[in-house]
């Protein structure tokens, strides 16, 4: 196929199938990613008006720096883009707001590799990937670190969080991960990475495991940071 008649077949194709703005269904015009421009210029981005918080809150998980990308409400449309990664299969709008996040992360302070919270692997199989996995890609490509996939391992397949009071969410989760290989990680500083931190439950969980990792230090980032932490 010429690139001619490829481009004639792409335009025909997204003639019929146009890809929608994930936030609010509206047809994206081309040069548009996932998002309209409406949408990505309504997007409630972290601006630094939290940091006390995010201090705060850092101290309280046990991690050195936290980095988020936007302000996480169910009851707002927004919600949307971290649903479309997980359950529409979205694989590349998670790599794409991961890079969105990583080119945020402008002082990065000496992050040496990302580490995605695991999936437990059954609900993996069942979802075809892992979400902070995609996110983590993306943060790891603008940064230029690695992502280690294989130090910290899900063991028990938790039922969804979604719904869950937080003390249910801390007992829900608490003991749900194990370590695996650590020797590439020890003495680093890693980016623990997860698409939504809401009550941190999940992240307590995963530094339970993480800080018994000779000299690791470590830090988060997600895409969504839920309002109520
Ligand atoms: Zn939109």
């Amino acid at each position: 196929m010429t690139l001619f008649t490829s481009s004639i077949f792409s335009s025909f194709f997204r003639l019929l199938y146009p890809r929608a703005c994930v936030v609010c269904g509206d047809v994206l015009v081309d040069g548009e990613p996932f998002l309209c421009s409406a949408c990505l210029s309504g997007l409630p981005l972290n601006e630094g008006v939290d940091e006390e918080a995010d201090e705060a809150l850092a101290n309280d998980l046990g991690v050195g720096y936290l980095y988020w990308l936007f302000r996480y409400d169910r009851a707002s449309d927004f919600h949307k883009l971290v649903y479309a990664i997980k359950y529409r299969s979205n694989r590349e709008l998670g790599v794409w707001a991961g890079k969105m996040l990583g080119e945020r992360m402008q002082d990065d302070r000496g992050i040496d590799c990302v580490i995605p919270v695991p999936l437990h692997p059954e609900r993996e199989k069942e979802r075809g990937f892992n979400q902070a996995f995609m996110i983590g890609m993306g943060i790891a490509s603008v940064l230029g670190v690695r992502v280690e996939s294989g130090v910290l391992s899900r063991v028990v397949n938790t039922p969804s969080q979604t719904g869950l009071e937080r003390g249910q969410r801390a007992d829900n989760v608490a003991e749900a991960f194990e370590l695996r290989d650590t020797v590439c990680v020890e003495g680093c500083h890693v980016l623990l990475v997860d698409d939504v931190v809401t009550s941190g439950a999940t992240i307590r969980a995963c530094m339970i495991e993480l800080s018994k990792i000779k000299g690791v230090r470590v830090s988060v980032a997600c895409l969504g940071k839920s309002g109520s932490i």
